[in-house]
């Protein structure tokens, strides 16, 4: 995947921001995402950052305290200007110049480090909001040890429906609940338990959370008008973890035969640095289907999907009870997984997304589905660790968690690395849960 990388990816780049030359950090030199802060207890308007080390770059002051190459100046306004969407909005090319500006001016040896030094902002300083405005949300369900063990619960010689295979499989979300990192009230609703001969409403009995992986959509398209497999991978901006916060009991009364509804859409959590596709590039694997499997449909298929369309990422679930936390217990990780885990790339499912002409914009999110792997210590959701609350996990001191209870934070993180490359990383999310 070679011909993907560019100088920004350069291993031996460092940072005049020492802290982003530590090698355990997730945002080095070669990461650059993008997220809207402001100073923390202040109300200043809301500007756009890069994540450097330790450091937020303010990308308003950078924009007036540095000098600037003609050409990114211009590129520069939506993001001083505090409105991501914009900047999306104009596309790979300009992406990919202001990575590269931001990366020549963050660079050990920059000319523009004594302006820039001006700019710089630590994180812990810095409150952040979502990362733009996002129009619209779509759930997919890429995660095929996911589906397969859910649907074992379910269909135990059937696991998989006859379209799994097939396309991607996906249901529209809720925008207006999505959020950061923070507290995520326990939902009430309706349940029915088995054998009762009625309904009751009451709090969540079955609160889960999802580890999943969220993309960005920069280039819109146009109402009627699908995306290639090509342009679907030039539209997509970049990476968040996302976390479908799910009431087990309210789903499986309500879903059929529409799906989902109130038992995901009280609350979706994201971590508040989108890493822009191109900084994945050193990360890319071969698309790959197992023996026996069907192929894509042509229009889910592509010469750079089959050679680079899967991402290499770790992902990571962590769990520490309000016990946990009271004896100062660390977080205790509940699953590790990959993204090479899911079934479809991202551009396959935003191909399919808009094959019938739906028109995605700027800012809208796709979240991958609960990514598991394939063996017990990737299950992505207490559904699966707990087999639906029929075996509970064992904590320590006598613990034990079939699903979520108050004062639990669950935390998702991710990485990728690989020898030859800077490590990078998601940043996390981290929800708890109140009553
Ligand atoms: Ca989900």
């Amino acid at each position: 995947m070679s011909k993907l990388t560019d100088a920004t990816h350069d291993p031996r780049l460092r940072s005049w921001v020492e802290s982003a030359n530590d090698g355990a950090t997730d945002f080095p030199i070669q990461n650059l995402p993008y997220g809207r802060f402001r100073r923390a207890g202040s109300d200043e308007p809301w500007r756009i950052g890069v994540a450097i080390g330790d450091q937020v770059l303010d990308l308003r002051r950078a924009r007036e305290q540095s000098p600037w190459g003609g050409d990114v100046l211009p590129l520069l306004e939506p993001l001083a200007a505090g409105d991501l969407n914009a900047f999306m909005a104009l596309g790979a090319p300009a992406w990919g110049r202001v990575r590269a500006a931001l990366s020549a001016a963050l660079a050990e040896d920059s000319m523009q480090a004594p302006f820039l030094e001006l700019c710089l902002l630590p994180q812990p300083a810095c409150e952040m909001a979502l990362p733009c405005r996002i129009g619209d949300y779509t759930d997919f369900y890429s995660g095929i040890h996911h589906a397969t063990t859910i649907g074992k619960l379910f269909r135990p010689d059937n696991p998989l429906l006859p379209n799994y295979k097939w396309l991607p499989i996906g249901y529209h979300g809720r925008a207006s609940s999505i959020g950061l990192s923070g507290a995520v009230r326990r939902p009430q609703g309706q349940t029915m338990a088995p054998g009762a001969p009625a309904p009751v409403f009451g709090p969540c009995a079955k609160l889960d959370y999802e580890l999943e992986v969220g993309a960005f959509v920069g280039r819109a398209n146009a109402l009627g008008e699908p995306v290639s497999m090509d342009a679907a991978e030039e539209a997509l901006f970049g990476l968040v973890l996302l976390n479908d916060w799910s009431a087990r009991d309210l789903q499986a009364w309500e879903y059929q035969p529409l799906g989902p509804f109130l038992a995901k859409n009280f609350a979706t959590s994201i971590s508040p640095w989108i890493v822009t596709m191109a900084a994945l590039a050193p990360f890319r694997r071969p698309f790959t289907r197992p023996e026996g499997d069907p192929q894509p449909l042509p229009y889910l298929d592509g010469d750079f999907n089959r050679r680079a369309g899967a991402i290499d990422m770790v992902l990571e679930a962590w769990l520490q009870t309000a016990a946990m936390r009271a004896a100062g217990q660390p977080a205790l990780r509940l699953s590790r997984s990959n993204l090479t885990d899911a079934y479809w790339t991202w551009a396959q499912m935003l191909a399919h997304h808009a094959s019938n002409g739906c028109n995605l914009q700027a800012g809208d999110l796709l979240g991958s589905g609960t990514l598991s792997g394939a063996d017990e210590g990737g299950r992505g959701s207490l559904m699966e660790l707990s087999a639906n609350g029929r075996q509970p996990l064992a904590l320590a001191r006598g613990e034990q968690r079939s699903f979520l209870q108050d004062g639990d934070t669950l935390t998702l993180r991710a990485y990728c690395q690989q020898p030859g490359a800077v490590r990078i990383g998601l940043g996390d999310v981290s929800g708890t849960i109140v009553g």
